[in-house]
C-alpha cells in the first residue's frame, strides 16, 4: 500500500542554489512532484529525482501563469494521490511568499504538509552585498515591506518611516510612490538608498543612491528582476567594508568559501 502523501513547502532560498537548506534539498531529492516558482534556479529542479513530475506555477506581474487557487488544489490532489509533493518557493516561504495561504489549503482539506524554511532574500541579498541590516551603533532595527501595499490601509508607513533599516521587496515600479511617503512621513531625502538587483547571482548588480533619488536612479539603470530596496544608514557599511570596489560577489569571494559552495553541489 503506498504511503500517504505530503506537501513540503520548501524555501528555495534567495536565488543561488547553493543557498538552499540541507533539509530542503533532502526535501527535493524525495519528490514525487515539485511544483516550482518561476525565480527558483534551474539547478535546483535538476535535484528533484528525473521521474518527478515538474509543475510550474510561475508568477510574473501581471501575468500571473496559475491562479492561487488552482496551485493550492494542485498540491491538495497530488497528496491526497498519495505523492510527495515538493512546493518550492523563492526565500522563505512565509515572508510574501503565500505558503500560509498553501499551508491553509493543506490543513483544510487534511492533508499533511511540513514548512522548511528558506534564506530569505530580505536579508540575504543586502547581506552577499555587503549591507548588514543592523549593525551596532548604526540600525538597530529592521522592517520588511512590501510596495505592493501601497494603498493598503494597514501599512503604518508613518511607523516604517522611522525603522532604521527598512527592505523593500517587489517594489520596483512603484518604488517613488513609497520614497515620497517615507519622506512625506519625516524620512530624510539624502538617507542612503541601495538597489540590488538580481542579488546572490552571477549578474547581481547593486546601485547605490539616495531616498530622494530612488525612483530616478532606478528608471536611468534599468535594472533588471528581481530586486529590493535597502533605506538606511547601514547601505553605508557597505562602503567600509571595500564592497563597492569589488564588482560581483563572486569576484570579492575568499577562494576559501568558493571552494566550500562547490562542495556542497555533493550532498
Ligand atoms: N519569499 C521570498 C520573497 C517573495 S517576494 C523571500 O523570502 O525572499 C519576491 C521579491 O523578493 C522580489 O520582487 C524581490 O523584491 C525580492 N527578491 C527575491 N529574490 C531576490 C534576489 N535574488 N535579488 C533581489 N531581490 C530579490
Amino acid at each position: 500500500m503506498r504511503s500517504a502523501g505530503i506537501v513540503y513547502l520548501v524555501g528555495a532560498g534567495p536565488g543561488d542554489p547553493d543557498l538552499i537548506t540541507v533539509l530542503g534539498l533532502r526535501c527535493l531529492q524525495q519528490a514525487d512532484v515539485l511544483v516550482h516558482d518561476r525565480l527558483v534556479a534551474p539547478e535546483l529542479l535538476d535535484e528533484a529525482p528525473s521521474r518527478a513530475i515538474r509543475i510550474d506555477v510561475g508568477k510574473e506581474a501581471g501575468n500571473h501563469r496559475c491562479a492561487q487557487e488552482e496551485i493550492n488544489a494542485l498540491l491538495v490532489r497530488h497528496a491526497q494521490a498519495g505523492r510527495v509533493v515538493v512546493r518550492l518557493k523563492g526565500g522563505d516561504p512565509f515572508v510574501f511568499g503565500r505558503g500560509g495561504e498553501e499551508a491553509l489549503a493543506c490543513a483544510a482539506a487534511g492533508v499533511d504538509w511540513e514548512v522548511v524554511p528558506g534564506v530569505t532574500s530580505a536579508t540575504s541579498v543586502p547581506a552577499r552585498a555587503g549591507i548588514p541590516v543592523t549593525h551596532r551603533g548604526v540600525a538597530t532595527s529592521f522592517a520588511v515591506v512590501t510596495g505592493h501595499c501601497l494603498g493598503d490601509d494597514r501599512v503604518d508607513w508613518e511607523a516604517l518611516a522611522r525603522i532604521d533599516t527598512l527592505l523593500i521587496l517587489m517594489g520596483l515600479s512603484r518604488l517613488g510612490a513609497v520614497a515620497d511617503l517615507l519622506q512625506a512621513h519625516g524620512r530624510a531625502a539624502e538617507t542612503p538608498a541601495a538597489v540590488i538587483s538580481r542579488g546572490t547571482l552571477p549578474d547581481e548588480r547593486v546601485v547605490v543612491t539616495t531616498l530622494g533619488g530612488l525612483a530616478a536612479t532606478v528608471e536611468r539603470e534599468g535594472l533588471a528582476t528581481p530586486a529590493l530596496v535597502v533605506v538606511g544608514e547601514v547601505v553605508r557599511v557597505r562602503e567600509e567594508l571595500g564592497k563597492e570596489r569589488a564588482g560581483t560577489n563572486f569576484d570579492f569571494l575568499p577562494r576559501r568559501v568558493q571552494d566550500l559552495t562547490s562542495s556542497l553541489r555533493l550532498i
